[in-house]
């Protein structure tokens, strides 16, 4: 299926994303869709009071020996960057000095998703998910800047979990435009639960949330004010949500159907984490 971003066209969506944001998370199926949000929505009617929870991170750095170094100030900086997002909202993300792994292996290094060399890394590597938060760092395969696993794939496949990042898109890295640390808020967007914000285009419910205004497709770089690609001519493209593909300065907005969408997958796939 085709794709036209800004003018350009694209064979797919991987084409897209191996060039734009570069955010490899598989879209998901209708199965999934059906299986996972009609399950969430069951449980919307539930009571939801508030609560908090807090995840810790085990952070897991591959490098090829030369390549892939991560710093303690840009790991603490990158846990700063997912509390000033998520943590108003009752979430907190803590990490310990201890809590750092590293591997050399060139193969691994290179990663791309479902790949043999992520499967055998994540089985190497990780920490039990159900107490951390694994975020790898990697090169990945050139022009990916990360991808996640969404939370009910846990069920079934518990050593895929995680989120798994480029080095270089860590705060402070060398990825021009990347190098916030929005790239960790928006995969672990994913993790916890949300899609992207132009996902099923302009259904108007593609995304399954009911807050963010349809678009028709990605936007990226730092498209201006207005309504860009919006489904609706009366609404404007979440142009700076976590969760579309605009650079990392121009992100700062999570809905409240967002966070109430991570709150359910939180206690659906992710109890463990609460308080
Ligand atoms: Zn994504």
């Amino acid at each position: 299926m085709g794709l036209t971003v800004n003018n350009k066209e694209f064979e797919s969506m991987q084409e897209f994303s191996k060039q734009g944001r570069g955010c490899a998370t598989n879209r998901p199926s209708n199965y999934q869709i059906k299986r996972n949000d009609e399950r969430v929505s069951r449980f919307r009617r539930r009571d939801l009071a508030a609560s908090t929870a807090t995840i810790p991170i085990m952070f897991i750095h591959i490098t090829d020996g030369q390549n892939g170094e991560i710093t303690e100030d840009q790991r603490l900086m990158q846990v700063e960057v997912l509390n000033q997002v998520f943590s108003q909202y009752g979430i907190t993300f803590s990490y310990s000095p201890d809590d750092v792994i590293w591997e050399e292996n060139i193969n691994w290094y290179y990663m791309d998703i479902d790949s043999i060399d992520e499967r055998l890394a994540k089985r190497e590597l990780q920490s039990d998910p159900r107490f951390y938060l694994n975020l790898y760092t990697a090169g990945l395969t050139p022009g990916l800047l990360g991808w996640a696993t969404y939370p009910w794939t846990r069920n079934g496949d518990m050593e895929s979990d995680g989120v798994v990042i480029l080095n270089e898109a860590f705060p402070e890295g060398s990825e021009e435009n990347f190098n916030f640390g929005m790239t960790a808020v928006h995969e672990v967007g994913h993790w916890l639960g949300l899609y992207h914000t132009f996902e099923g285009g302009c259904d108007p419910y593609g995304d399954q949330v009911g807050d963010t205004p349809s678009h028709s497709g990605p936007n990226e770089g730092k498209p201006p004010e207005g309504r860009n690609n919006a489904c609706n001519p009366k609404e404007s493209a979440p142009i700076h949500n976590y969760m579309n593909y605009v650079d990392d300065e121009w992100m700062d907005e999570i809905t409240d159907d967002q966070v109430t969408r991570i709150w359910e997958h939180i206690r659906i796939y992710r109890p463990e984490f609460i308080d």
